[in-house]
């Protein structure tokens, strides 16, 4: 399998790795994606702080940034997390912070997004370079 060309049945989900190898800081990402209130809670504290997130389904328990955790428990509920005006990668990234980055394809992505047909979503992620770390798993 990696050699296959995707189709819009492939599953994608975000590459912390690539993240790293970019040198990027995902938190001061996952940090605009908070809401208000928790941007005045934690978005300020610099220190990276470590918590246990618990997966809503499996109930595996995982260790991801506390900006997540909120984005996931708090900020991914209200309704203004996912808009008609939120470009189309952000909604995929929001999409995979609010679900603790299950790998959804292209197919259930276009499904819970409902903005463009599953075969733009695949090209938008699949053509050029990787948006955000959201990669193929
Ligand atoms: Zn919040």
């Amino acid at each position: 399998m990696g050699a296959l060309r995707p189709t819009v049945d492939t599953k994608f989900h975000i590459d912390f790795s690539w993240w790293d190898k970019q040198n990027k800081n995902v938190r001061v990402l996952l940090v605009e994606h908070l809401c208000e209130e928790c941007r005045e809670n934690i978005g300020s504290v610099s220190e990276p702080k470590i918590v246990d997130m618990v997966d809503p389904v499996t109930a595996e328990v995982s260790k991801v940034d506390a900006v997540w955790e909120a984005v996931r428990a708090c900020c991914s509920t209200k309704p203004d997390y996912l808009t008609s005006e939120t470009p189309l990668i952000d909604s995929i990234f929001r999409v995979f912070l609010a679900n603790g980055n299950q790998p959804l394809s292209a197919q259930e992505l276009y499904e819970r997004l409902d903005k463009r047909p599953p075969e733009v979503i695949l090209r938008v992620l699949t053509k050029g370079t990787v948006h955000l770390g959201i990669r193929p798993t």
